[in-house]
Order: C-alpha cells, then sequence, then structure tokens
C-alpha cells in the first residue's frame, strides 16, 4: 500500500505470501493474489512455479505490476502449483537477493520458500551454521531455515521441515513448493495471518490473507492455526501439529493497520474492528468539535466509527493523490513540508475556522502529523484535535514488522501532553491498551500487543536482542 505513511510516520507493513495447488493457471492466480496482497510489502515480488521435477521463477524488485509488467514473465511459469511473495524487507537488505520466493537445491531437491515474520534466534542459528561451514548467498533470515532444512538428518522432506521449524524462533508464516508437495506452516504463536482455501476447479490456495481469496474467487475454508503444518499434494491435504502449544500471540497491529479493510481475519472483518476502535477512541476521548477528519487512507475506518459515536460530521478534509510515485523530484527552493504536500492537501472551504478533529490509526514518530497540523492551521482551521485509534507505540516490533529503533518512537520518551505539544494540536486522545482489546473481540487473550505494552511474548536473545534493536544487519 503506498500510503502517507510511506513518509517514515508509521510502522511498516511487512510480507504477503500466497501459494496455489492444482489448477492449471497455477502462476496467473499467484500473480493476482499478490496484487491483493501488495499493501504488504512493496520493495520485491516473485513467483515460482512447478512441473514435472523443474522449478520455473521470476522475481524483480518494486511493485508487482512492474515485476510482471511484461505478460511472458507469467506465462512462463508454467505447472499447476505455485508460490509467491511480496516484500517489505523487515530483515536483511532489499536487493535481488533477498526478493522471494527464495529457491535453492541440495542433494537433488528443489525448493521454493515464501517467508512472512522474523526469527528472533537468527543472528546466532546464522553464527552457528557459518561455523559449520554453511554459505549463505542472501541476508534475509529465510535463507536460515533453508540452511537447516538441508541439514536436517531427517529422510522425509516434511520431517526436514518439522526438524527445521523446531530449532527457529519467532514469526513465520511459510510456504515451501517442492515439485512434488505444497507446505503451509505456521508459527506456535501465531503471529502472522495464514488461511486457507479452494479455488476454481478445486485448487487449494493458501494466502495472509482473505482479500488474495476473494480476487480468485477462491472461498475461505479456515486458518492454518497456530503450530500447525498443512502438507498438500495430489492426495489432498493432511495436517500436523508437530510443535508444542505456545500461548497465541497474534499481532494486534494487523487489525488496527497492517491487514486490508476488506480483509477477515482471524474471525472478524477488519473493517468492522476498526470501526470499533474508533468508537471505543470516541467513548474513551471525546472531542468537542464541529467535525471529524481522518488522516487517508488508514484512518478512514476508526475516523468514521469515532464520528458515529459522537453523532459529529464525517468528512475527508485532507485529499490525498493518489499518482505520486514512490520517488519524485524535490524542488530545488525548499518548500516546507514538501512530501507530504505532495501526498495530501487540505480542503479549505470545508476546513476554514472550523475546530476539527483528526484521526489516525496510530503514530509512531510524530514528524508526519506535526507537518499535517501545520498544513491544517494555514487551511484556517480554529483548532486542531488529534486522537489515535491505538495506545502510544512504545517499543519496537521483533516479530516481522518494520520498526524505528524504541528511541525514534516518539512515545518512548514523552508524555502524551509533550506528544501534543510537539505535533502542534490544541489536544491529542490516545486509546488505552484496555480499550484496544475491547475493540478486537480480545475476551480470552491470545494477541500480541508488545509494542504498546512492552509485554514481549518472545524476547531476543544474546546477540539477537542486540541486533534487533537495530546495531547490525543480519
Ligand atoms: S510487537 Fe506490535 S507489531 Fe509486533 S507482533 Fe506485537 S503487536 Fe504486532
Amino acid at each position: 500500500m503506498t500510503d502517507i505513511h510511506d513518509f517514515g510516520d508509521h510502522f511498516h507493513d511487512e510480507c504477503g505470501v500466497v501459494g496455489v495447488w492444482g489448477h492449471p493457471e497455477a502462476a496467473t492466480l499467484c500473480h493476482l493474489g499478490l496484487h491483493a496482497l501488495q499493501h504488504r510489502g512493496q520493495e520485491g515480488a516473485g513467483i515460482v512455479s512447478a512441473q514435472g521435477r523443474e522449478l520455473y521463477a521470476h522475481r524483480g524488485r518494486g511493485l508487482v505490476a512492474d515485476v510482471f509488467a511484461d505478460e511472458e514473465s507469467v506465462a512462463r511459469l508454467v505447472g499447476n502449483r505455485a508460490v509467491g511473495h511480496v516484500r517489505y524487507s523487515t530483515a536483511g537488505t532489499s536487493d535481488l537477493r533477498n526478493v522471494q520466493p527464495l529457491q535453492v537445491e541440495f542433494a537433488g531437491q528443489k525448493i521454493a520458500v515464501s517467508h512472512n515474520g522474523n526469527l528472533v534466534n537468527a543472528r546466532s542459528l546464522k553464527a552457528e551454521l557459518e561455523n559449520e561451514g554453511a554459505i549463505f548467498h542472501a541476508t534475509s533470515d529465510t535463507e536460515i531455515i533453508v540452511h537447516l532444512i538441508a541439514r536436517s538428518k531427517q529422510k522425509s522432506f516434511m520431517n526436514k521441515v518439522v526438524d527445521a521449524m523446531g530449532r527457529v524462533e519467532g514469526a513465520w508464516s511459510l510456504l515451501f513448493l517442492t515439485p512434488d508437495v505444497l507446505v503451509a506452516a505456521r508459527d506456535p504463536m501465531g503471529f502472522r495471518p495464514l488461511v486457507l482455501g479452494r479455488g476454481l476447479n478445486g485448487a487449494w490456495v493458501v494466502a495472509s490473507e482473505t482479500c488474495a481469496l476473494d480476487l480468485i474467487e477462491a472461498t475461505y475454508e479456515r486458518d492454518v492455526e497456530p503450530g500447525e503444518l498443512v502438507l498438500i499434494d495430489d492426495l489432498g491435504l493432511t495436517s500436523f501439529h508437530p510443535f508444542p502449544q505456545s500461548p497465541r500471540s497474534q499481532c494486534v497491529f494487523e487489525y488496527l493497520y497492517f491487514a486490508r479493510p476488506d480483509t477477515s481475519l482471524w474471525s472478524r472483518d477488519v473493517y468492522s474492528v476498526r470501526l470499533r476502535l474508533g468508537e471505543r477512541l470516541a467513548a474513551e476521548q471525546p472531542a468537542d468539535v464541529d467535525i471529524v477528519i481522518p488522516v487517508p487512507d488508514s484512518g478512514v475506518s476508526a475516523a468514521l466509527g469515532f464520528a458515529n459515536a459522537l453523532g459529529l460530521p464525517f468528512h475527508l478534509g485532507l485529499m490525498r493523490n493518489h499518482y505520486v510515485g514512490r520517488s519524485f523530484i524535490e524542488p530545488t527552493q525548499k518548500i516546507r513540508d514538501f512530501g507530504v504536500k505532495l501526498k495530501l492537501n487540505p480542503v479549505p472551504g470545508l476546513l476554514k475556522g472550523k475546530r476539527v478533529a483528526v484521526v489516525d490509526d496510530s503514530l509512531v514518530r510524530g514528524t508526519t502529523c506535526a507537518k499535517i497540523v501545520r498544513m491544517l492551521r494555514k487551511a484556517g482551521v480554529a483548532e486542531v484535535h488529534l486522537r489515535i485509534a491505538a495506545p502510544p507505540t512504545t517499543g519496537p516490533c521483533f516479530y516481522g514488522i518494520d520498526t524505528p529503533t524504541r528511541g525514534e518512537l516518539i512515545a518512548s520518551s514523552n508524555t502524551v501532553k509533550e506528544i501534543g505539544h510537539y505535533v502542534g494540536a490544541d489536544t491529542i486522545g490516545y486509546l488505552s491498551i484496555a480499550g484496544m482489546h475491547q475493540a478486537v473481540h480480545d475476551d480470552e487473550g491470545g494477541y500480541c500487543d508488545a509494542c504498546f505494552s512492552g509485554r514481549y511474548p518472545l524476547e531476543p536473545r544474546g546477540d539477537d536482542a542486540v541486533d534487533q534493536l537495530g546495531l547490525f544487519d543480519v
């Protein structure tokens, strides 16, 4: 998703995966699925298909439409089974070597891997493997998984995968494709989503989000459960639960921002959850204003919920330019807040003289928000009341979300009042952690909220802890 938050004032999306088994146009369906998952990663995309004993691949840097601009690039990916990936680099650099699906061959076994998530013991495992002579080609932590599979003493591919995944810790929603099988796996804590569907001709489809199933007219069957490995081959689907049970830690931020609003996530519509986040925010942090406006696009649903709950008019007071790419030429004469202005412009006739509540889904560094407040004041807004449909973001994520270091998070070292002063708002109000859990219907626990609460379900240790704090590149 190219969004106002691309200017660096937001947690970044992670990666998206899709796999198809048993359809003559498997690569085409993967291609469409990747378009639906584009919001989960814009730095690279790829698809690997299988036919006979061969794998066929195409991958590149950039958006799905650019990587697969040439029709032949998909047509060449023959076979009735395929996996795809969109990437945002959470671990490893963003060069082509890290674009997935990762593809390897060892002892005559060809494998392609698509990974969404981050390992918290990547650095120590990598050091151990290098000591034993392993040579790494890319810098992403997914390659560690492949090395562990290659070194496993188990006989079958499935047992090798179980062996390898028993050694890694962290977040992994994974797809493995060989000429013979498609394996879908989700870590025991279930940080990242992974869903299973049935497509045209009875094909199996596995994807990060249900919006990918919708596009290719596949029906949602069920989630891949935390700790489950699903093996799909020509005989059908077999489910395994080889790992010890762990408490669930599904990422609550998927509801707040990462997942698409039209996705159904962990049995709830993301859109409805975001409305509820806005309603809870209104109950906890009401504002005496004339109108409510969202920061587009990610603040829209929460702003609607906020406005409805308070009986206030909702307006699109900030207009987004949808046609701005990711790179642009800066004018030589510096225009203040140029980057944000290129993307967003206030509607002066609507805003002039009004007391306005501005609703956003989260606040990370505060820099973009400060620019938006300045723009609104310049457009003649009488009062700006900032409302955030999430609690203060106080810590980084170790589980597959690209976050700034703790020091860059404005809420890690400033009070709410200080943040309000920094961004220049008349008042500021955040949703409480309890309110957030209520909004996501979290009656039994089961969600990770570590970047808000500091309660990390899996702490990186030793060198990995140093690495996760951004001192090393993996
Ligand atoms: S730390 Fe935050 S972003 Fe990371 S998994 Fe937990 S809730 Fe999600």
